[in-house]
């Protein structure tokens, strides 16, 4: 446990340097204190943080709750003492600025311990108050545990200890599915609910299902496409009537910026209602600055304003905030949105938009999907992963991507996330040199995979099937062949797909008709080589995306699995 007291430490030793406020002592304003630190030794650096701890690893919450992590040390990333001991921080706990005097370049602050109230005065002033839980008006909600601080952490770690015979998730979002892992990794049997028809919207169905089934695997109930109307003394009543016991109810129904300094200071709000910022970080007044969960991003692919509340982006924005300030140049940053999540022994990433996005917008796509394995096959250990890629079907611009599976998932979204940053094409992520051996990867990288099937499907040649296309085109009269080994046919197929393994295609095509042929295979790799063999014969035939997974999943995800 920290040891640190809320009495002020002394102030900078340069009284003489630009006068700098941070409000706010985590993930953004952290990494501006301190980068301005490093660039400017002579600046009062003053940091009011409202809670009990500063630079706490919020983001590793979840599994203080679940006993994962057993000690909250681990989560105490700094204190007042060290910060002032290494980078001269005036860094001030358990205070809470309550108004801000932008023409005076003063702040109010009023001790949460005493009520006590203080001035003070800035030259800059930057504003990281994060964002507010969101709590709708149901009935009973009061009752309603939320994670959002080392506060919040401490009082649901009782709960949990005192072994609530159930528990209720209310949101299927990245911290809801973090939390109901934890609960059951302390084995209370736990149920989320997701007002969504998917868990974990970022992500498009097919792949939201592949999370959901493994969080059923290790018991977890879920229930979609119903929102919770009334919270019980005993658990929670759904939309449609049902009452599910929750002797512990958490809610995850996701945030909104924290917007209530701007106001104070009368700053102007976004289209989103975030802090509107320019890409230096300023707001509307020049000499107050805003980062992290509480302003308006710039979407990378689309360019408008949007709401992203990462940890990376606001640290990034930390620094350039600390850049601007300190006189350096900044470039603008926009925002991909790369998020990754840990569900039991599964990892879910994503970056860029997703289909259902690139629909809602209107925007082309194109799409290759596969299932390749984290590393050689013959060498112990190889994990599957399922990884979706969305690209403008002109340009080759990669727009978005999403993978779920074992190891190596988060390699692969990190690459492609690096590769949308720097305008690599979907087609040319085929040349990126990736490192290789045996226990890291495979010589033809999952990476390198994508890239060439992209390259098919744009050179017009290879055009593949989406699994929600496959019904209309049989009901046009198209054939659906399975080309995988009489074995695997056995084990379950598509149904009315007649079996012709691939190695006896040329023999057996005389008895398939003349197509047109919906070509499939488990993954997608022999269903290509099966329709480039078709084509070469003169039939007609396109590749199921995917395979056999993808049909399987999208199945699971449209509840007919
Ligand atoms: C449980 C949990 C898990 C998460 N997991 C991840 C993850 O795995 N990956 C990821 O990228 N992101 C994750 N996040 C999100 C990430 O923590 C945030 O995006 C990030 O912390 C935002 O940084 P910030 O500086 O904007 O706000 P915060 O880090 O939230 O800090 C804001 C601080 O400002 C203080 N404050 C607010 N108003 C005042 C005031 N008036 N006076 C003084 N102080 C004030 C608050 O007390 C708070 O401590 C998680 C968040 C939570 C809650």
């Amino acid at each position: 446990m920290s040891t640190a007291s809320s009495a002020p430490l002394p102030r900078s030793d340069s009284p003489t340097g630009l006068r700098v406020v941070v409000i706010g002592g985590v993930a953004g304003g952290m990494s501006t204190a301190t980068r301005l630190r490093r660039l400017d030794e002579a600046a009062q650096i003053t940091v009011i943080e409202r809670s009990g701890h500063v630079s706490y690893a919020n983001c590793g919450l979840p599994y203080f709750v679940g006993g994962v992590i057993e000690d909250e040390n681990d989560l105490l990333l700094q204190t007042p003492e060290r910060l002032y001991d290494r980078f001269r921080l005036d860094v001030r706990i358990n205070a809470e600025v309550v108004a801000i005097d932008p023409l005076a370049h003063e702040l109010s602050v009023r001790s949460t311990l005493t009520g006590e109230l203080s001035q003070l005065s800035y030259d800059k002033l930057v504003l990281s108050p994060g964002a507010v839980p969101l709590r709708p008006p149901i009935p009973g909600f009061e009752r309603v545990r939320i994670l959002r601080t080392v506060e919040d952490a401490h009082q649901l770690f009782g709960d949990v200890s005192s072994a609530p015979a159930s528990a209720v998730v209310i949101g299927g979002g990245f911290i809801g599915l973090e939390t109901a892992e934890n609960l059951i990794h302390a084995k209370i049997p736990t149920v989320v609910v997701e007002a969504a028809d998917q868990i974990m919207t970022p992500l498009d169905a097919e792949m939201a299902a592949l999370v959901a089934r493994e969080l059923k695997r290790h018991g977890v109930h879920i229930e979609t496409g119903v929102a919770v109307t009334e919270i019980t003394p005993t658990g929670v009543v759904l939309a449609d009537g049902r009452e599910l016991p929750g002797e512990l109810v958490i809610g995850s129904i996701g945030v909104r910026p924290d917007t209530r300094l701007a106001e104070m200071a009368q700053l102007a709000l976004g289209p989103r209602g975030g802090i509107a910022v320019a890409s230096t970080g300023q707001t509307s007044d020049p000499d107050i600055y805003a980062v992290g969960d509480a302003v308006e991003k710039i979407d990378a692919i689309g360019g408008e304003a949007s709401l992203i509340t990462l940890a990376n982006v606001a640290n990034r924005q930390g620094r350039r905030v600390a850049d601007h300030i300190a006189g350096l140049s900044v470039r603008p940053a926009p925002s991909l949105g790369t998020a990754i999540v840990k569900v039991f022994e599964k990892t879910a990433a994503m970056t860029g938009w997703n289909e259902k996005r690139l629909r809602a917008e209107g925007r082309a796509f194109r799409c290759v999907r596969s299932h390749p394995m984290s590393h050689a096959t013959y060498y112990p250990g190889a994990e599957q992963m399922s990884i979706k890629m969305l690209f403008d079907p002109d340009s080759g611009e990669i727009l978005g991507a999403q993978a779920v599976g074992g190891a190596g998932v988060d390699k692969r979204i990190d690459i492609i996330a690096t590769a949308m940053t720097g305008g690599i094409s979907a087609p040319e992520l085929a040349d990126l040199e990736l490192a290789y051996a045996p226990p890291f990867s495979s010589a033809k990288d999952p990476v390198n995979m994508l890239g060439y099937m992209a390259e098919n499907v744009l050179s017009g040649d290879f055009d593949v099937v989406e699994p929600d296309e496959l019904d209309a085109l049989r009901a046009e009269g198209w054939t659906v062949l399975d080309v995988r080994t009489p074995e695997e046919f056995a084990s379950g197929t598509i149904p009315g797909s007649l079996n012709a393994p691939l190695d006896e295609l040329r023999q057996q095509l005389a008895s398939l008709g003349d197509g047109p042929f919906v070509v499939f295979c488990q993954v997608g790799q022999r269903g290509h080589t099966a329709t480039a063999l078709l084509h070469d014969l003169g039939k007609t035939a396109r590749n199921f995306d995917g395979g056999f997974l993808t049909w399987q999943a999208a199945q699971e995800a449209a509840g007919r699995a």
